[in-house]
């Protein structure tokens, strides 16, 4: 077995073994980094079951290793981009933006483990010599806002859709919840309490830090339905969010696949020459439109399927995309397929398909495991 295939099925273990500690009284909302402690609360359901992970293979391109850094783009302007690479586990690990004005500094995205969070936090402060001012979220995912509560006091500002959804989860928060121990991630003791956006907004918003000008564009629905991108047109930079993920399969569990297709047209229009994603190493024009790609190809897979009234368990343990093998994750095709079939049929919601992501995960699962 080589390291790849190592660390992935210990990477399987530890979200089944995840799974199976919700029934018993801590509840996961998702493998990317929302998991709640609590003994007392009722588990929510998991939406994104486990799946079987695929396994790497040797003729498909090869994804490369990046690190943990913060690093420049432009005067006062910064990214922190997590490690991840082919044995490098990555749910959950997202980027992060620091924009440097006179008196404070602009976070855009506040991670979701506490150690994390920390690291970015120290790491910009030191780099700006300032402390931060306001922390701006892409979007509802924990792995985005699990950390705000790190940056209080500040300002704390979303769409109005993450705004939404963001409260939901504080409120799914037992009293005297903790982070649950990760390893590099969270220790076990630390608080955990969901710090709500104040300040929303629903098309776009403008900032000037200092003489840099950042405008926040919600652009349309994408990986959720509130998606917003960080734009310097100055210095030609964008901040996707999880409108971007690179070397990592897209995850698409509160996502319109087909309009974020066009979300990913519409940037790749603008004047831009650094496209951060939030997930996996920095990139630009050609990285977010390979993404685009991934989905341009599975399309098709899954609507000759749905054509054929497979269930979205079966077409996802059937399809096979061999160009896109090495990116991490690439299993999380069954919740990418599942949202194309409800777009198919018209059931599309904002919302997590929780039942019909379980089903298809089991199925998958059986599926797969007959198949080995
Ligand atoms: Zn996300």
């Amino acid at each position: 077995m080589t390291n790849r295939e190592k660390n992935d099925v210990r990477q399987f273990d530890r979200r089944q073994a995840l799974g199976l500690m919700g029934a018993a009284g801590l509840g996961m909302a998702s493998a990317w980094g929302e998991q709640v402690a609590g003994a007392q609360a009722a588990p929510p359901p998991n939406p994104n079951a486990p799946v079987a992970p695929w396994e790497p293979s040797t003729s498909a391109p090869a994804i490369p290793t990046w690190r943990t850094e913060l690093k420049q783009l432009a005067p006062n302007v910064w990214t922190y981009i997590q490690a991840g690479g082919p044995n490098i586990p990555t749910g959950g690990i997202s980027n992060a933006l620091a924009v440097a004005g006179p008196d404070h500094w602009l976070a855009v995205d506040a991670l979701g483990q506490p150690f994390h969070t920390k690291a970015f936090i120290a790491a910009a402060n030191k780099a700006t010599g300032k402390p931060c001012g306001r922390l701006v979220n892409t979007h509802h995912h924990g792995d985005h806002v699990a950390g705000n509560q790190f940056f209080l006091p500040v300002e704390i500002v979303s769409h109005e859709y993450c705004r939404d959804e963001v409260v939901k989860m504080a409120a799914a928060v037992p009293p005297g919840a903790k982070f649950p121990k990760r390893e590099g991630g969270a220790d076990g003791t630390e608080d955990r309490k969901i710090a709500i956006p104040v300040t929303t907004f629903s098309d776009r918003m403008t900032y000037r830090v200092g003489n840099i000008v950042v405008e926040f564009l919600f652009i349309d629905p994408a990986h959720t339905w509130g998606d917003i991108v960080a734009y310097l047109p100055a210095e030609k930079i964008l901040f996707a969010g999880d409108i971007f993920f690179n070397y990592v399969t897209p995850y698409g569990h509160n996502a319109h696949i087909s309009k974020w297709i066009e979300v990913c047209e519409k940037i790749n229009k603008m004047d831009v020459n650094v496209i951060v994603p939030g997930h996996g190493p920095l990139a630009g024009k050609k990285e977010l439109a390979q993404m685009a790609d991934y989905y341009r190809a599975l399309i098709p897979e899954v609507k000759k399927r749905y054509a054929a009234r497979m269930t979205p368990g079966q077409a996802a343990a059937d399809i096979k995309l061999p160009k896109y093998q090495n990116w991490r994750g690439p299993e999380q095709l069954v919740n990418n397929v599942v949202r194309l079939y409800a777009e198919f049929n018209g059931t599309l919601i904002s919302d997590v398909l929780v039942e019909a992501n379980t089903k298809a995960a089991q199925e998958y699962n059986a599926l797969k495991a007959k198949r080995v």
